[in-house]
């Protein structure tokens, strides 16, 4: 095994077993929980690496970057996830590779998505983004949409053809109310969710929980944690 391997081999056996411990803390199964590892900024060689250490679920933030790194792993059987926010410029390349776009946030992108996924004739999983510290009507500084704002867009994405709707999406804020509170905010995205169920049963992924707070998305009910730096190491410079 090259070193880089073992590197990456020893970070995810660490994450995964802070994943166990805390399913087995909230009384929950292992397999209720997907670890989706962040590969932005990061090289297709690691993408690779993950790949035959196992990891079947990956997401990356930027087009620019993603799209090149998805070409180059085309052979692999990956699920690759959309979580950065999107301009609608770009979303006929996001589609053409993500299977997921998790930063479904107003009702533009969700035309936008809809129009380059019946071109591709593919079906594109979209998750809502909730902003939790976003004002009704508005967005968040990292994109999302206002808690109140989820219904509306849900439904979007359900009537529109070549979208299916799979549920919600949260990064913990860093300001306002929520701010350091993280199992806060998980409680407070999954009671939403609770919601979005009652009216799309068939809504029912909530991705939520990085690096530094998977335990508290897990404890809250998380069934996807997206984690990039606890398995690829310190990302230079902003990603
Ligand atoms: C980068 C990123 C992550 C992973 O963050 P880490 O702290 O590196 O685990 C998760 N979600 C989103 C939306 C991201 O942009």
């Amino acid at each position: 095994m090259t070193d880089r391997k073992a590197e990456l081999a020893a970070n995810l056996a660490q994450v995964e077993e802070r994943i166990a411990s805390a399913c087995a803390a909230a009384g929950r199964k292992r397999e209720e929980v997907t670890l989706i590892v962040v590969t932005k900024t990061y090289p297709a060689s690691d993408v690779r690496y993950l790949h035959e250490l196992g990891v079947r679920q990956v997401a990356e933030n930027r087009d620019q970057d993603a799209a090149p790194k998805a070409a180059a792993c085309a052979d692999l059987s990956l699920t690759w996830h959309f979580v950065g926010q999107l301009q609608t410029n770009k979303v006929r390349s996001v589609v053409s590779y993500a299977d997921v776009v998790q930063s479904v946030d107003r009702t533009k992108l969700v035309t936008a998505l809809s129009t380059a996924a019946g071109r591709d004739g593919r079906e594109t999983g979209c998750l809502i983004q909730v902003a939790l510290d976003a004002e009704s009507g508005e967005r968040g500084e990292r994109g999302g949409v206002a808690p109140d704002g989820v219904e509306e867009l849900a439904a979007a994405v359900e009537s529109a053809p070549g979208l299916r709707l799979r549920g919600l999406m949260t990064v913990a804020p860093l300001a306002g109310p929520f701010a350091g509170r993280q199992r806060a905010a998980f409680d407070r995205l999954m009671e939403i969710s609770s919601r979005l169920r009652g009216n799309h049963p068939a809504a029912n992924m909530v991705s939520a929980g990085m690096s530094a707070d998977l335990e508290d998305a897990v404890a809250a009910g998380a069934t996807h944690v997206r984690v990039g730096t606890a398995v690829l190491g310190v990302r230079p410079g902003l990603g």
